[in-house]
């Protein structure tokens, strides 16, 4: 019997467990992961879950699917060592080390958060957002702070100045680019956010780069920045993401911003697969390689690396896709965004939402939606079809977007 291996539990590891025991997988599924909790939905610990002190663990699915699908899980477990050649695992747990043997190995590691040189993950007086553990760590910190200054002006942390303010906080952001989400968002929609954050009284500065943390005996009290210390009950750094490739590295695995795959999501080992925000793969719409961090390309891999265990290989080629909630605003896109598209901007046909369109030629490439779910879900449609709305019509709500 064939044994697969996955280490992760998160989005990547839930979905390829499930896919595979929906496709009848003839082997069977031993999950490890790290964290002592089941895999559990990662966006609402910027999201609802910081608000709302009696919010549960967000459970991608009960313990019991797990164990009526006959799928192992090792919880609290890390994986430490690959013997390739042996085709065994090395785990490491409270319990101690064991060996464990494989005949096809995932990797869906995820990855970290980037942490301040001054202040590692675990420095009193500053929070990190990457775990249902530090979600809960930080709600409870936050009730007993007034002044919250956030590092980094990226999706998470952005998020998590619009629910600081709406609890009443004075709430500060520190972000080194003259613009929002610089890399991940065009210019419209980094405008628009600036102007909805600053309007609910955020105080946002950008092109601010932070020299070093005021520490009060081991405790960061504050931020300095331009030689200006501004003080803080709480300091939440969201500054980014590495994918964790320490493992697979290790291991003589191929790794360049992430865990180098081939179209199949096969790594140079053909015993060793990579899926998730772990992974760096080759995409149709994108000139180099690319890693993304979402819950649409985590599942998306899964679903197609479980297709390939089942005997039906076929290239990752799906339309990415993301959502982030800014206060009131849900921002959704499907595509990538890259400067020197034509942009067009289309007015919601109701309420006072706006979509940004992004051609290449007449080729829609992207599409950003504030608010505006009917389009965005009319053009991601599109674009998974392969098709592109007429670009001389787009801007007019009254015309529906279409091929
Ligand atoms: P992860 O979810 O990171 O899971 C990796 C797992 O592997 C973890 O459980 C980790 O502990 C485990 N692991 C790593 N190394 C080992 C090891 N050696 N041994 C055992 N276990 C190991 N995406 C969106 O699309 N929309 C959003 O609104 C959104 N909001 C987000 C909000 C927050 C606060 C965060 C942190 C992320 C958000 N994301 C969002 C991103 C999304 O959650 C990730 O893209 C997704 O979780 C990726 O899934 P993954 O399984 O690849 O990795």
């Amino acid at each position: 019997m064939t044994r697969l291996v996955i280490v992760g539990g998160g989005h990547a590891a839930a979905q390829l467990a499930a896919s595979l025991a929906e496709k009848q997988f003839p082997g069977s599924i031993v999950l490890v992961s790290d964290e002592p909790e089941i895999p559990y939905h990662r966006p609402p610990l910027s999201k609802t879950l910081i608000k709302d002190p009696e919010a549960p663990l967000p459970e991608l699915r009960g313990a019991s699917f797990y164990e009526q699908a006959g799928i192992t899980l090792k919880l609290g477990t890390r994986a430490v060592a690959i013997d390739r050649a042996g085709k065994r695992l090395r785990l490491s747990s409270s319990a101690g080390q064991e060996d464990l043997a494989y005949d096809h190995l995932v990797l869906a590691t995820g990855a970290c958060v980037r942490e301040l040189p001054q202040a590692p993950v675990g420095t009193p007086g500053v929070h990190y957002l990457r775990t249902y553990a530090q979600a809960r760590a930080l709600r409870d910190a936050l009730p007993g702070a007034q002044r919250v200054v956030v590092l980094g002006g990226g999706f998470i942390g952005l998020e998590l100045a619009a629910t600081a303010r709406h609890l009443g906080k004075e709430v500060t952001v520190f972000e080194a680019m003259p613009r929002l989400l610089t890399r991940s968002v065009s210019p419209e929609i980094s405008s628009f956010l600036l102007e909805t954050h600053r309007g609910a009284g955020v105080d946002i500065r950008l092109g601010s780069t932070v020299d070093g943390l005021e520490m009060a005996q081991d405790r960061a009290v504050g931020v300095v920045s331009g030689g200006v210390v501004v003080p803080a009950d709480i300091i939440i750094a969201g500054i980014g993401a590495t994918p964790n490739v320490d493992l697979a590295r290790e291991a003589g695995l191929t790794c360049d911003n992430g865990i180098v795959v081939d179209a199949t999501l096969a790594t140079g080992d053909p015993a060793i697969s990579a899926i998730g925000d772990c992974t760096s793969f080759p995409h149709p719409a994108w000139p180099q390689p690319l890693r993304l961090e979402s819950v649409q390309n985590a599942n998306d891999q899964a679903r197609t690396l479980a297709a390939r265990l089942c005997g039906d290989p076929q290239p990752y080629t799906a339309v990415p896709w993301f959502w982030s909630d800014q206060g009131e605003a849900r921002l959704q896109i499907t595509g990538l965004w890259r400067p020197g598209y034509e942009s067009v901007v289309r007015p919601a046909a109701r309420g006072k939402g706006f979509s940004v369109l992004h051609f290449e030629g007449d080729a829609l490439r992207a599409i950003e939606s504030v608010n505006s779910p009917v389009d965005q879900m009319t053009a991601r449609k599109l674009m998974q079809a392969g098709l592109s709305p007429a670009k001389g019509t787009a801007a007019d709500p009254a015309v529906p977007l279409k091929a």
